[in-house]
């Protein structure tokens, strides 16, 4: 039986442990037959991950998980189907990229004054070098026996109030879904449940994406309850949202997540990939 779709994986273009080959052959060995790389702040696994996908039965959508500020913290937004050669879109990740540099080496610099020597350099060991995250620096001080796992790296090291954390200064929400439009593509709330907004909050994100242009939400996401794919696809329908579905894969060191094991979306959802293979017509977004 073929799996979901899933919407939301990372390769080692940024956080994920797999080379973006590896990871179109675990997920289509999963099966998996629409799948999207959605690497942080970053195309540059697309081409390797298309090339790996001909031939295997598999559609890869080109996508990105840009980094935003919003409402006084970071919230992440997928752009779906996004053209990766836009030079608007290139353009803005780029400036991301550069931002991250800095803050990889503050939190280097932080993490440093607590007594933790040489962080900067072994998370960017653990990386490409050009896209350094907080995850790399949670696999660099697992590595260094600070903590038992990566999450466990966060909430003592890398989160607020903690001896390496960085407040972070992303895009705008405009920018972001600017240059996903701009690229073509569709602009998707990433996991809404994880910001733990109020509910009156999340609303206000969700207006302020669909004013900008924006038109989804991830509904079915990894690391998340039943009943909160439930609220969101309720949220979806009352505000005329597609529905999205993604694992938000980062490698195999996260069984929890694995490739091919989303739930379906809920019923009486409009899924995002209904949008893009009309049979005659377009699918309009509920009203
Ligand atoms: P960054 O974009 O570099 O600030 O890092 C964000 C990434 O860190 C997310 O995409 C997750 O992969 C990871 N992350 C954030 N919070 C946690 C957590 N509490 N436990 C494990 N991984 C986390
Ligand atoms: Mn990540
Ligand atoms: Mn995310
Ligand atoms: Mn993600």
């Amino acid at each position: 039986m073929p799996a979901q779709p899933d919407l939301h994986t990372h390769s080692a273009a940024s956080d994920g442990v797999l080379e973006p080959a590896e990871l179109v052959v675990r997920a289509v060995a999963a099966g998996v037959k629409l799948l999207a790389l959605t690497d942080h702040d970053t195309t540059a696994g697309f081409a390797a991950a298309k090339t790996a996908a001909e031939g295997l039965g598999v559609e890869l959508v080109p996508g990105v998980e840009i980094s935003v500020t919003w409402g006084g913290r970071a919230v992440h937004i997928l752009g779906l189907g996004i053209d990766p050669q836009c030079g608007a879109l290139q353009q803005g990740l780029a400036g991301l990229r550069d931002y991250r540099r800095w803050r990889a080496e503050e939190i280097g610099r932080r993490l440093a004054k607590a007594g933790i020597e040489g962080a900067y350099r072994g998370a960017a060991a653990l990386s490409r070098g050009d896209l350094v995250g907080r995850t790399h620096f949670a696999r660099f001080l697992v590595g260094r026996g600070l903590a038992a796992d990566v999450q466990g790296v966060f909430k003592r090291f890398l989160t607020k109030g903690n001896p390496g954390h960085v407040h972070g200064e992303w895009a705008s929400l405009e920018e972001a879904v600017g240059w996903i439009r701009t690229a073509g593509g569709q602009a998707v709330i990433a996991h809404p449940g994880r910001y733990r907004f109020s509910r009156s909050k999340l609303i206000r994100l969700i207006a302020e994406l669909k004013a900008l242009g924006g038109v989804g939400i991830e509904v079915v996401s990894g690391r998340q309850g039943a009943d909160e794919a439930l609220m969101l696809a309720r949220c979806a329908r009352e505000h005329g949202l597609y529905a999205s579905a993604g694992s938000d894969y980062h490698g195999p060191e996260y069984p929890a997540l694995e490739l091919g094991r989303l739930p379906p979306l809920p019923a009486g959802c409009v899924p995002i990939w209904s949008s893009w293979t009309p049979p005659e017509s377009p699918r309009a977004i509920p009203a």
